[in-house]
């Protein structure tokens, strides 16, 4: 690795790949390096500046497939002398830093997840822990994700992300909160949890899980309109309390995000899931009795090892049944040192578990434009997250940023303004899209 050359300065263009998690780090980065005098800018394609700092993916085959190309992209700018030096940072470098190291000796640096402090030491600057919680938002200023814990104590058999972040950490309630207040002064009016594992906040730092006491204090923040909760998993999940605290705070959105991965019993013992397929129907149920409005997002897998024909056509049975309001399908990803890699022979086909996937989101396709046919004509409230030539796109309490459905209101119905709530009415449904129009009423609610 070469050492800095220069005093800290100049444009530092940081690129982030994979999931919300790592967006958060980029975004506490970005504030490090801001704080140390450089001007950090989010971007996804290369620009001229001094530094670029690729925040990569590692955790299944296609994410570092988009890594590496990303990284390439980048050392070919680098080489036409458009970026001073290259860093990759992030999950894949954690997991294979050597092997990066030896492929790309080009690259000025290689650091790990929670390598911040060397990060900025290679930069010539200097990391500043009273500056931890702050950031420089990567998202719209209306909404942001907040982390409240790193690392993951589960051990599902397919799962990379424990020989990565590490054991649970889940951060003192405290820190959430002043990082929450430092969000509401950026001016977000959605805040979005996510930890590998939401269930088992608290578990490690308070020996017990805090979920719903964090809730508690984080409703009473005036500013903040809708609070969501994304990536909830099923056992061990406070559903009581939970659809106690949906009931009394409206601002809680009726959002369900839980993870089952598959429904097969056999299967799900095989993935070390610590859940039943009837335990996973059990909550949906709960929360559906509780509020049949909510939407209910989930992910599955197919082609994990054992899953035979019998086996998933049991899984797009479950499907069928569950009527899942948002569906995340992956092929299964035979992840090096996993429980399963160690385990099982990756014996079904990248073909087979490809097909398998595309049908269960076929499937999903007919059920989600069914389910979005039957709300035409409905008036709902929608968040207003940006505009293009032809519409404005927004969001209801049912839809997360970047994975869920949009709201698209045709431009003629302005000026809305973003991040703004609207009245609309429904006008026409695709399967992950609705169409609608602004009440005549309806002014903008800041
Ligand atoms: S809960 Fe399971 S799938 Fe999720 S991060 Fe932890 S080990 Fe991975």
């Amino acid at each position: 690795m070469t050492g800095p050359d220069k005093k800290p300065g100049g444009l530092v263009q940081v690129v982030t790949l994979g999931c919300s998690k790592n967006l958060v780090d980029s975004e506490h980065l970005s504030r490090q390096l801001q704080a140390a005098g450089f001007e950090p800018v989010h971007t996804d394609a290369p620009l001229k500046s001094r530094y670029a700092l690729v925040n990569t993916c590692g955790f299944i085959h296609d994410a570092k497939q988009e890594s590496v190309d990303t990284i390439l992209e980048f050392l070919a700018a680098r080489r036409a002398g458009h970026i001073e030096k290259l860093y990759v940072i992030g999950c894949l470098s954690q997991r294979y830093k050597e092997e990066l190291q030896a492929e790309l000796p080009e690259v000025d640096g290689f650091f790990g997840v929670n390598e911040h402090p060397r990060i900025l030491k290679a930069l010539g600057g200097k990391y500043r822990e009273e500056l931890e919680g702050e950031r420089v938002p990567a998202t719209p200023p209306h909404y942001a994700y907040l982390k409240i814990s790193e690392g993951c104590n589960r051990r599902c058999a397919f799962c990379a992300i424990p020989l990565i972040r590490g054991r649970q950490r889940s951060l003192p309630v405290e820190n959430i909160l002043q990082e929450a207040h430092y969000l509401v002064e950026k001016g977000i009016k959605e805040l979005i949890l996510i930890a590998q594992d939401l269930t088992s906040y608290g578990t490690d730092l308070y020996g017990e899980r805090r979920l719903p006491a964090l809730l508690e204090k984080l409703v009473i923040i005036p500013e903040i309109r809708w609070i969501r909760l994304q990536y909830t998993y099923p056992a061990g999940f406070p559903v009581e309390e939970i659809i106690s605290l949906m009931k009394e705070h409206r601002k809680i959105c009726r959002y369900l995000d839980m993870p089952v991965q598959h429904s097969h019993p056999d299967i799900l013992k095989r993935m070390n899931r610590s859940h039943s397929r009837e335990e996973a129907v059990m909550i949906i149920k709960r929360f559906r009795e509780a509020f049949p409005e909510i939407s209910v997002r989930s992910t599955l897998i197919t082609g994990f090892p054992g899953e035979g024909r019998r086996e998933f056509l049991q899984l797009k049975q479950f499907v069928e049944e569950m009527r899942f309001d948002r569906l995340g399908v992956f092929a299964y990803s035979h992840e090096e040192h996993t429980p399963a890699w160690r385990k099982y022979t990756d014996g079904i086909s990248r073909r087979a578990k490809n097909y398998r996937m595309q049908s269960l989101m076929k499937l999903q396709e007919e059920i989600s434009l069914k389910k979005n046919r039957n709300k035409v004509g409905r008036v709902i409230q929608v968040l207003i997250d940006g505009k293009d030539e032809r519409y404005y796109y927004g969001r209801t309490e049912c839809d997360s940023p970047e994975v869920d459905h949009e709201v698209l209101i045709p431009v003629d119905s302005g000026p809305l303004i973003s991040g703004s709530f609207y009245r609309v009415r429904i006008t026409g449904a695709g399967p992950y899209e609705l169409y609608a129009r602004v009440m005549p009423e309806s002014f903008p609610v800041a």
